[in-house]
């Protein structure tokens, strides 16, 4: 990508560079109708515009129709996220028939969170050198760089193709990923809301939903290594916290995943409320999923 396709704004500092890139970001993000391509170019004006829906609703009082639309996508989208990309895609916690994968990939993608092969890319080279240099998001460079703020460094977006040349032989994943296809998991959740409760349901389905995962999900980055408990002692950061836990749908117990990172239950005690282990067991009970990974001793990394 030509760093010269728009201006850059050098004789401005601070906020109005900001406001500036993003303004330019934006217009070469409708300008080039890269819809399908996920660089910073696009990602980044996609950040702030879902975030100014978000905070349309100061505006718009939540009804009780509203905030069913929330849970009920906040739910989904983010077990995409935790069980799908994460547990299953990841770290192959578990066995699930193809609908299953398709349907866990699906929801995972609505999150806005980039396609499954690039998500599990990055998230692998994660794990591979965590708080190292090569580390994609490791806060050893700040607390917002780990949030965020890796996303927008130059090659913040880089993918790993060939960490996930097990995914790239399932097509649909590879659809998701890239094309045309990546963006109708979005484009389903915005017209089903809009459909179910006009522009209000667009606040709250999609800019509010989509902001709580988001921040849930780099608060795992960010929040967790700094503020977590270390109960297993490991070469990285990664930490344990409880609030984080509870609002990432069970990834805060980041130290207990790190230290057993194929186990698909987070929660080693019955207090590490884990809501995607609970939704793992439903799953499981019923029969739809099989071998789900516990932490053993044939999960657990190496120490030191
Ligand atoms: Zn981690
Ligand atoms: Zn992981």
């Amino acid at each position: 990508m030509s760093q010269t396709l728009y201006p850059e704004t050098s004789r401005h500092s601070g906020f109005i560079k900001i406001i500036n890139k993003s303004l330019a970001d934006l217009w070469f993000f409708l300008r080039t109708n890269r819809w399908t391509s996920f660089t910073s170019e696009t990602v980044r004006p996609m950040l702030i515009l879902i975030h100014a829906l978000a905070l349309c609703a100061v505006f718009v009082r939540p009804t009780w129709k509203d905030l069913a639309l929330f849970i009920s996508l906040y739910l989904a989208t983010g077990f995409g996220i935790t069980v799908g990309f994460h547990r299953l895609l990841t770290h192959k916690g578990f066995d699930s028939p193809g609908w299953i994968t398709a349907l866990l990939a699906f929801l995972g993608t609505a999150s806005m969170q980039g396609g499954p092969l690039w998500w599990v890319s990055v998230h692998r080279k994660h794990h591979q050198q965590s708080d190292r240099d090569a580390d994609p998001h490791s806060p050893q460079y700040g607390f917002i760089h780990g949030h965020m703020g890796w996303m927008f460094k130059k090659g913040g977006l880089e993918s790993y193709p060939k960490l996930v040349r097990d995914l790239a032989t399932n097509k649909f994943l590879v659809l998701l990923d890239s094309g045309p296809l990546s963006i109708v998991p979005w484009l389903t959740t915005i017209i089903a809301c809009y459909l179910i409760d006009g522009f209000r349901g667009i606040v709250w389905g999609v800019g509010v939903r989509t902001v709580f995962v988001w921040h849930a999900t780099w608060c795992v980055n960010s929040v967790c290594p700094r503020l977590g408990s270390k109960p297993h002692k490991l070469r990285d950061n990664s930490g344990n916290v409880w609030w984080v836990g509870l609002w990432a749908l069970g990834e805060g117990w980041h130290n207990n995943h790190h230290a057993h990172p194929r186990a698909a239950i987070h929660e080693f005690h019955w207090w590490e409320v884990d809501l995607s282990a609970y939704f793992l067991r439903i799953l499981e009970s019923v029969g739809l999923i099989r071998n789900v990974v516990r932490a053993g001793p044939e999960t657990e990394i190496q120490k030191g």
